[in-house]
């Protein structure tokens, strides 16, 4: 086993973690990693420990840590002006917002900073809409929202979590949510009223454990929506932007959304930058003084969100993403039949991979750690998934060798539990 993880107590290294609980609201709990700089793929904790990046901020750091052309965006913006507020226009804006629409295909953005700030925009343009274009009484319009989503941490967002932990003793909640089953078409008629506005729904849920939808799900979700005068608002911010293998993970499903929210990887990295996205016959529900935001689409956000793009486009990262992703995903399956049955499942699109673990064996947190351990940076999400989503610029060198990492540990922990080693059958094989 490598060496422990940092604790930042090591002699003359200040107690980070130590302070960071004592003077810190306790709402995480960290991986005890004290990262301390970081550059493309690679972290370095305050001990000068070096770690493999397979988290990427869940997908925020999607184009590496502190890439040079971003970095230069924003120095040479922060030469210039960085905020105004929307009270003025500036030299940065424009430019950004056109080429949202060119990548997007959708013909307006409204910028905000926070993922969840984007849903909360994309709610209340869906209620507006409801109301003025569909018809629906004021007060009474729903959104059809799926069991085990993720859309953020505000208070209406959390209303409407199916995760009891976001929720207990956070009531009282907004009404007009109305829940379906992530994938199954018969639950979202059974919920749908002639007061829906909207369903809003991830293509991957990735909190629930990166799960894909079953496949033609999409194809039929949207035909009923446009035959129901329901908009179909999909929820990207973490899976669009190439994480899964093509800029928007709708485009695997063969059918185009009403209206797109993007964010985490619209930051570069570097800042926070969301955006809801639509037509103009969705999004002119907006009126000056109806929704706004001081920092949302500022310049020194706009010029870095608009050079991320480009990043996006001139480094093929969406294209890296869709091959190293099946070579990811295609690795990781292999160590999946050597330790059987500690990993149930592997799964993914993209550079966006779950590990399932069966919790007879062990916990996901558990295999984390000893990742950190070993320098690989992973992320549980629940008891039973790890999350692997490295920045979009990895290369098959630095695959093979978290995989190989992940590979030690997995047979270490299969040890451990004193399971038997069972040789890959050919079916695992192909898989
Ligand atoms: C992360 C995330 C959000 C919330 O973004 P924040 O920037 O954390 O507010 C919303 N939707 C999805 C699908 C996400 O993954």
């Amino acid at each position: 086993m490598a060496a422990a993880p940092s604790t930042g107590t090591a002699a003359g290294i200040p107690d980070y973690i130590g302070q960071e609980a004592r003077f810190g609201a306790r709402n995480y709990a960290p991986v005890p990693v004290v990262v301390d700089r970081a550059l493309d793929c690679l972290v370095w904790d305050v001990e000068g420990r070096e770690y493999i990046d397979m988290m990427s901020a869940y997908s925020a750091v999607s184009h590496g840590h502190l890439h040079p052309r971003l970095v230069a965006a924003a120095q040479r913006q922060l030469a210039r002006v960085a905020v105004t507020s929307r009270a003025y226009y500036g030299t940065t804006l424009g430019p950004f917002l056109e080429k949202l629409s060119e990548v997007t295909g959708f013909e307006r953005a409204l910028p905000m900073n926070t993922g969840a700030e984007a849903v909360e925009t994309a709610i209340k343009c869906a209620r507006r809409w409801g109301h003025r274009v569909k018809g629906i009484v004021d007060g009474r319009q729903q959104i059809l929202v799926a069991r085990g989503n993720f859309h953020g941490r505000t208070s209406t967002i959390i209303g409407f979590s199916s995760e009891a932990g976001y929720r207990v003793g956070f009531g009282p909640f907004a009404d007009g949510f109305q829940h379906f089953d992530f994938g199954d078409m018969e639950s979202i008629k059974a919920a749908a009223t002639a007061d829906t506005c909207a369903v809003l729904i991830e293509p991957i849920q990735g909190e629930a454990g990166v799960l894909l939808p079953p496949p033609g799900f999409f194809l039929q979700l949207r035909v009923w929506c446009t035959e129901n005068n329901v908009l179909l608002i999909d929820d990207e911010v973490q899976a669009g932007l190439g994480r899964t293998g093509k800029w928007f993970a709708f485009e695997h499903e063969g059918i185009r959304p009403d209206a797109l929210i993007l964010g985490k990887a619209l930051g570069g990295g570097l800042l926070p930058v969301s955006a809801f996205v639509a037509d103009a016959a969705v999004m002119d529900v907006f009126t000056p003084n109806s929704h706004g935001s001081t920092f949302g689409g500022n310049a020194l956000a706009a010029a870095v969100a608009l050079e991320g793009l480009r990043v996006l486009e001139d480094e093929k990262l969406v294209e890296r993403s869709a091959e190293l992703g099946a070579y990811l995903i295609a690795r990781l399956r292999e160590v999946q039949a050597e330790v059987r049955p500690l990993i149930r499942d592997v799964r993914g699109r993209g550079l966006w991979v779950g590990v399932d673990i069966d919790p007879a064996c062990t916990t996901a947190r558990d295999l984390v750690e000893r990742l950190a351990a070993a320098g690989v940076l992973s992320k549980e999400t629940h008891d039973t998934v790890i999350r692997f989503a490295p920045p979009l610029t990895i290369s098959h060198e630095l695959v093979d060798r978290a995989v190989e990492t992940f590979r030690r540990v997995a047979h270490e922990s299969h040890r451990k539990l004193g399971l038997a080693t069972i040789p890959p059958t050919p079916e695992h094989v192909a898989a």
